[in-house]
């Protein structure tokens, strides 16, 4: 249920009802707007009585909200949520509100020169983020794992070298003492939905990176994100990354679609990742370009210095000069957009 507070209701007045209203059991979260305070009431509204609500002289409208998703909903929060981290250089990384992030980097770290090397490629065309997956989940136990702990040591290397904040994916709940000094915490497609991890990452106080499931509807996304901001967790971002289709030419299919309707439906930022999605490293340009014009806040590319010997992933992976050239076509679309890189 949400409450529209009327314009002009100061904080302590809608803080006072809102006491009230947690009296019967229900949890309620504030946004405030440029001219207006909106409540949002979660978990049994059922006893609440809406009628003597509408009659409150503090209270403007109140609406029921019938999706499951709260305060994943843009109803809960109706400005874009956007996050900020310490960046390169003394700056900020941001995403979302208008920001247009590029998180780049390999699917796995592999060594230090290789992830310093193209640490330094991404921050010099301009990525905000570096990406580098540490623990893998890989569909064959016999492939390559990830390095593990040294691989968060090497990440945070790089970071030293670059300043950019780094994103890694957590694979299980024991993984997360060591991820004390990551930025953003990647949830992977895999275990979008592993219930038990994504109350945990509510606990955690990072950004959450949460990949799309590979079949996965829009509305389980969003209720995946609710676990974690159900936890008190509201930092997190919606990465589309291509779902399961009957063409095995492409990887994946890359449900641009999904897109607009989570930014319809949902205040979290929403990325896409043309990479995993498509499986192919020429496509990647191309795909980067149209997750720009449909709205996404962002992009996580693949990036590798030597795709044709990495250890995971090198099909997809395009070269820090594809990365250079992705880079410069896309900042037009992205100031087309109105956005800022
Ligand atoms: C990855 O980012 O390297 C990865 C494994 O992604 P996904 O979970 O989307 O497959
Ligand atoms: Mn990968």
């Amino acid at each position: 249920m949400i409450i529209a507070m009327k314009p002009g209701v100061l904080r302590a007045e809608a803080e006072e009802f809102a006491r009230k209203l947690e009296k019967q059991g229900v949890t309620v979260d504030f946004s405030e707007g440029a001219t207006q305070t909106v409540l949002g009431l979660v978990g049994d509204t059922t006893a609440i009585d809406e009628e003597a609500l509408q009659a409150n002289h503090l209270v403007e409208r109140v609406i029921r909200v019938q999706e499951p998703y709260k305060r994943a909903n843009r109803m809960f929060h109706p400005n874009d949520t956007a996050l900020e981290l310490p960046g390169a250089d003394g700056g900020k990384a941001k995403i979302g509100g208008g920001n247009f992030a590029v998180i780049a980097g390999p699917c796995s770290v592999e060594s230090r020169e290789q992830i310093v090397s193209v640490a330094r490629a991404v921050k010099n065309e301009g990525a905000s983020f570096l990406r580098g997956g540490a623990f893998k989940p890989r569909t064959s136990p016999y492939s390559f794992q990830g390095l593990g702990d040294e691989g968060l040591s090497l990440l945070l290397e790089a970071k030293k070298e670059t300043g950019l904040p780094i994103v890694t994916e957590l694979m299980e709940i024991s993984q997360i003492e060591h991820f004390g000094n990551v930025d953003v915490i990647q949830v992977g497609a895999r275990n979008m939905q592993n219930f038990s991890l994504l109350k945990e990452l509510g606990r955690c106080g990072k950004p959450i990176l949460l990949k799309r499931g590979m079949a996965s509807t829009m509305t389980e996304l969003l209720m995946a994100a609710e676990y974690i901001m159900a936890g008190g967790n509201d930092r997190v971002i919606l990465c589309e990354r291509g779902v399961r289709g009957f063409d095995t030419f492409t990887r994946n299919i890359l449900d641009l679609g999904i897109v607009p309707v989570l930014k319809k439906k949902s205040h979290l930022p929403v990325i896409v990742d043309p990479s995993h999605a498509t499986g192919v490293a020429w496509m990647v340009p191309a795909m980067s370009k149209a997750a720009v014009a449909c709205g996404a806040d962002g992009i996580i590319v693949e990036v590798h210095n030597d795709p044709e010997h990495a250890l995971c992933d090198g099909e997809q992976s395009i070269t820090p000069p594809d990365f250079a050239a992705l880079m410069v076509s896309i900042r037009k679309y992205i100031a087309l957009e109105g956005k800022t890189i």
